[in-house]
């Protein structure tokens, strides 16, 4: 096996370096360089307009025309980026026999130093390297630490250098000071700096700590309410990411999907705690418990909840216990169900021509049944999405039609929206329990109700087309009154309801 490279951080700063070459991949390197503060020099018998630029501003130098071995006199490293295999090659030999470290860009067998993928976050810079060989595998390992990086380790970074000396005064001993960062980092700090403190106010913070808390105060645990989206892990966003890597315990819906479980650290603690439709498998008062339990105990709880955690989610009544018993909170938004599964129905929640407004209603039991105002539901012109609907269909189109709405008025239920195995079921207020009893919809389903549901038949692109009613002379009486009053189609697309026949001809869509 060939020795690995030798990783280092190279300190260019004021350092001449040698880029061969005037074009678009020697100015991404000079660019490079001179974010490093370093000061290139570039030869070669053209320059680029920006290298030009540069040039005008005196920011780098100019070497015009073609190489030779004089160039190499100030260099302490050398890049070829010329599109001629042969400069290329006498560059590396050259600098070669004056041991000054080269880079032909991409061409591994002609480099004494390569350029590794990095993620930066302000001083702390993360270096990837295949060694060479595999540049791509280097790029896709970038591009995962990219979503799991907030960029609050650059500020920390810098608050760590700036406190640097005074952290070394407090804890001399080595052992002391090792301990009081693991701590430290473990502890608030980064949360806080999330958050948004300033720079002074988190040097304030930092010098508190030194001075008083002696030596140092154990972690304090807090409890992250994260939203989870409505399935499709791709939807979880890379704030909620973060936090299921760094959870040392989560607490999930029934509704969270195990593909997004999936994405949390292997060994944070899961433990389900109910709350699907019907089926409440915790009280909300053990859930709370259970969420100051381990916050007590120092650790880093997730409270993970679908969709979003403030859309019908209860997430204001366990922040509110969590602040009257003094633990430390934050909010994840996630993405909920109205708005993922008409996006993954293709049905736009408002539309200049049928919605200005959207509406997200419960109807959940009795009680929120009873609450509504059922007129101003019935006007026209917007989207009702009604989550947690399934088992209410009957009483709602009861209580719809009498306060006035449209017995034409278009539906489209989505069950398991985002997911693989998604439905969409469209039809007619008039019509919609019969259509979803025969379709036997599921919970987690979303109603969409409104003129934009009729658009799901043109623009559905994920998984199956939206079924309609398979059947439809079951309930052909209300339909042919129904549609003698409907006024003309005005989506041309769709064959009239209630012709539509259910298919599960998959679009051309995109799975996960
Ligand atoms: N906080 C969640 C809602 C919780 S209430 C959110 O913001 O989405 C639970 C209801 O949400 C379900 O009864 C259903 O109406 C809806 N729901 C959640 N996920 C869904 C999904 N993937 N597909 C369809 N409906 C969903």
């Amino acid at each position: 096996m060939t020795a690995p490279l030798f990783p280092l951080f190279a300190d260019l700063r004021d350092r001449t370096v040698l880029v061969v070459g005037g074009g678009a991949v020697a100015e991404r390197k000079v660019e490079a360089l001179l974010h490093a503060g370093a000061l290139p020099m570039v030869g070669s018998p053209e320059l680029t307009e920006t290298l030009q630029d540069w040039l005008e501003s005196g920011r780098i130098r100019w070497l015009a025309g073609t190489f030779h071995t004089g160039w190499l006199d100030e260099a302490w490293l050398v890049i070829a980026a010329t599109d001629d295999a042969t400069v290329n090659r006498s560059v590396y030999e050259a600098a070669t026999a004056r041991r000054i470290l080269a880079n032909v860009v991409d061409q591994a067998e002609l480099c004494s130093f390569h350029s590794p993928a990095v993620v930066q976050r302000g001083l702390l810079q993360i270096a990837i390297s295949s060694g060479g060989g595999a540049p791509m595998l280097a790029r896709h390992v970038r591009r995962q630490l990219e979503t799991l990086l907030d960029d609050s380790l650059g500020t920390l970074a810098a608050l760590l250098t700036r406190q640097r000396e005074a952290i070394r005064a407090r804890f001399p001993d080595l052992g002391l000071r090792r301990r009081f960062f693991e701590k430290l980092l473990a502890g608030p700090l980064p949360r806080l700096l999330r958050q948004q403190l300033d720079a002074s106010q988190a040097d304030a913070w930092l010098q508190d700590l030194l001075a008083n808390h002696a030596p140092v105060a154990a972690p304090a645990g807090s409890v992250v309410l994260v939203g989870a989206g409505p399935g499709d892990p791709g939807l979880v966003t890379l704030n909620a990411l973060r936090a299921l890597n760094e959870a040392d315990v989560i607490l999930h819906d029934r509704l969270v999907s195990a593909e997004v479980l999936r994405l949390a650290r292997r060994d944070a603690s899961r433990i389900e705690v109910g709350k699907s439709a019907g089926r409440h498998s915790m009280s909300q008062d053990q859930i709370h418990a259970l969420m100051l339990e381990h916050a007590r105990q120092g650790k880093r709880v997730v409270r993970l909840k679908g969709g979003d955690p403030f859309v019908f989610g209860r997430g204001g009544e366990e922040l509110e216990f969590l602040r009257a018993h003094g633990i430390a909170f934050e909010v994840i938004p996630g993405i909920t169900a109205a708005v993922a599964c008409a996006a993954y129905a293709g049905i736009p929640l408002t539309h200049r021509e049928h919605a200005q407004s959207l509406r997200l209603v419960t109807a959940h039991c009795q009680d929120s049944l009873d609450t509504i105002d059922w007129q101003s539901l019935a006007q026209p012109r917007q989207t009702l999405a009604v989550y947690m609907g399934v088992a209410s269909l009957d009483r709602l189109r009861e209580h719809l039609l009498l306060a006035g709405a449209a017995p034409d008025l278009p539906f489209a239920l989505v069950e398991n929206g985002s997911r693989p195995q998604q439905r969409v079921i469209t039809g007619m207020l008039a019509t919609l329990p019969e259509v979803a009893r025969h379709h036997q919809v599921q919970s987690p389903a979303l109603l969409i109700l409104g003129e934009v549901a009729r658009l799901a038949d043109a623009l559905h692109w994920f998984g199956s087309a939206p079924l309609a009613r398979s059947r439809p002379h079951n309930i052909s009486t209300t339909c042919a009154h129904l549609n003698s009053r409907r006024p003309p189609d005005p989506f041309p697309r769709r064959t009239a309801w209630p012709s539509t026949t259910a298919s599960s001809t998959p679009s051309a869509a995109r799975q996960w």
